[in-house]
């Protein structure tokens, strides 16, 4: 940083402490740049900043002193109201009262013994610069709600820690609610913040015990920076307890993730893993607690490496189509009835990727119209391919993803497919999860109406995973449910789920719309749901998902039988 001599001495700086060598040497690095005034106890230095209060740039204030000490003087220019726009550095030794000054309200700390004097010129001048631009530090740097560090001063602080002590181990540590949208929704704003309040009171309360700081960083999203914990179970249950304590009652879980100290690795790096660790806790895990490991990173390089290729993969072809047949079974025998089409990753080094792998990545990554943009115009074109080569139309349930939902080009797409390749709309039906149903009800019932408007069959796919009531259900628009597959795998050892499947078939009926039972393998689990009534079915028992070419073979096959049926 260039200063210029001449323009800055006219800038006041206040020192304070008691050892005359630590005045003289900060005296020494600023003189040429600033006026300076000296004090040596907590005092002398109020009486100086009462005085000097209109024209004073910064008081670079020592903490351990007699008579007063830097902290009360501190604790008194924050409350003051013509004094608290004064920015205060403070000089320490100690990593804790460092951190303690910060949240009393210091703009920043030099280290004793002190660092090299560009490092301190360039500090106190930034801090000029900071508090020139701004009156009242103290507003920004807050969260109104919980009180914690604003995002931008958290981070700040934060790498400044890194710079300066990058021998101290802390943790960076993300806490955030599950389904914070819905526990707003459910119970209204005001509740969630309550809650957003006492979880920033848990964290307030632990911080005075263990030295770090914290910062709301987005909605329900917190973070924090703090000495290297052994049990981070204790801080979430924590935590855990003073919601519980503020919302008995409402069912509101926190989920915790947790990136532990690593030398040299920056603190932004650190809290994306911390994040990703926290991302990684779903509903059906017992723990909700997850330290980032080097599993995880493994998957995070795996997840960079597919998030990176995807553009290539579309343009080079490595995304292929495969269709699984669904079969009538109530037939003699049964009858091909239609597809799903299913996206398949070739990727030329990882070999076959599952939709497994890369469909919640695109999905939180925002890239999944990509792909699902991809898939519904194959299975469209592929439609029309067959109905011209074999003189059969075969319809193909394509898959929505439940951020397809947010599109609002959803609709023209699907029309301009049906345009584009002469079809039915009946031939083209889409599958959507429960999930997304239960998500977003008010949204995805407007828009599955509106595609069934326009002719479109919806399918509920995953059904039984999520939690669609009765009554929900009963003013869903859907033409088809798709059970969930784990409602099938044990019918034959266990009479309670072959009940279950009965109870599910029920719900159909009452509907009044046809089952899909996914994942059929054996020739008992198919013999079982023919007979509980069920109609269709997908699976390996049938087939795999397999190329269009295969797929060819099964519509071949169909043909023939129904000709010798003489259908
Ligand atoms: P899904 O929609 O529930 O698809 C059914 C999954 O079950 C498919 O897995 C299929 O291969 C598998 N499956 C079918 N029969 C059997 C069986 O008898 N036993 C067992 N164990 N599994 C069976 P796949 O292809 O790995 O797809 C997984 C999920 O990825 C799909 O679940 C779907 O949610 C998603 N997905 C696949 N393709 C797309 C796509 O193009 N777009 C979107 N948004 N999602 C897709
Ligand atoms: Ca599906
Ligand atoms: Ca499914």
């Amino acid at each position: 940083m260039i200063i210029s001599k001449q323009l800055k001495r006219s800038q006041l700086v206040l020192i304070v402490d008691d050892q005359e060598i630590n005045r003289d040497v900060l005296g020494m690095i600023l003189e040429d740049y600033y006026e300076i005034l000296y004090a040596s106890d907590g005092v002398e230095a109020l009486e100086i900043i009462e005085e000097y209060r209109d024209r004073l740039s910064v008081v670079l204030l020592d903490l351990i002193m007699p008579r007063m000490d830097g902290f009360e003087v501190l604790s008194r220019v924050r409350n003051d109201e013509f004094l608290n726009a004064i920015p205060v550095i403070v000089l320490t030794a100690e990593r804790s009262a460092e951190l303690r000054a910060l949240e009393m309200g210091a703009a920043d700390f030099i280290t004793k013994p002190f660092d090299m004097h560009e490092v301190i010129l360039a500090r106190v001048g930034r801090i000029i610069e900071l508090s020139e631009g701004r009156q009242l530090i103290s507003a920004a740097e807050h969260d109104r709600l919980t009180m914690l560090y604003s995002r931008n001063f958290f981070f700040e602080y934060v790498n400044r820690i890194h710079t300066y002590h990058p021998d101290w181990p802390m943790d960076a540590i993300v806490v955030d609610i599950e389904q914070f949208h819905s526990v707003n929704a459910l119970n209204g704003r005001e509740f969630g913040d309550r809650v957003l309040q006492s979880i920033g009171d848990g964290i307030r309360g632990f911080l005075s015990e263990v030295e770090g700081m914290a910062s709301r960083v987005e909605a329900d999203r917190f973070n924090i920076f703090c000495r290297c914990l052994d049990d981070h179970q204790k801080l979430l249950d924590r935590l855990q307890n003073e919601v519980y304590s503020y919302a008995r009652g409402a069912n509101i879980r926190l989920r915790m993730g947790v990136m532990p100290w690593v030398e040299g690795l920056e603190p932004v790096v650190q809290f994306d893993r911390a994040r990703a660790a926290c991302n990684m806790v779903r509903g059906d895990y017992k723990t909700h607690l997850m330290v980032y490991d080097e599993d995880m990173q493994r998957r995070e390089m795996l997840n960079q490496r597919l998030l990176n290729d995807l553009r290539r993969a579309v343009e080079d072809k490595e995304l292929k189509v495969f269709y699984q047949p669904k079969y009538d079974i109530q037939c003699d025998p049964p009858r091909l009835s239609s597809a799903e089409a299913l996206i398949r990753w070739n990727h030329p080094e990882l070999g076959l990727v599952s939709p497994g792998a890369f469909i919640p990545l695109f999905e939180s990554n925002g890239q999944i119209g990509v792909v699902d943009n991809y898939v519904w115009n194959e299975a469209a074109r592929q439609i029309a391919e067959w109905r011209e080569k074999l003189g059969v139309t075969v319809p193909v349930s394509v898959n929505l993803s439940r951020v397809d939902v947010f599109d609002p080009t959803l609709e023209d797409t699907f029309r301009g497919l049906i345009d584009r390749y002469g079809l039915d709309f009946k031939c083209l039906k889409l599958e959507v999860t429960e999930s997304a149903y239960t998500d977003n009800a008010e949204q995805m019932i407007e828009l599955i109406n509106r595609l069934r408007a326009l002719g479109f069959e919806v399918e509920m796919d995953d059904f039984g995973s999520g939690y669609s009531s009765l009554n929900m259900l009963s003013y869903m628009p859907i033409d088809v449910l798709k059970m969930d597959m784990k409602f099938v795998r044990n019918i034959e050892h266990s009479e309670k789920d072959y009940q279950l499947v009965q109870v599910v078939l029920d719900i159909a009926r009452y509907l009044k719309v046809p089952v899909v039972a996914e994942g059929v393998e054996t020739e008992r689990q198919l013999q079982m749901l023919r007979d509980a009534g069920c109609q269709l079915v997908q699976g390996y028992y049938f087939s795999r998902p397999v190329p269009p070419e295969e797929f060819e073979k099964l519509i071949i096959r169909e043909k023939q039988i129904q000709i010798k049926r003489g259908v």
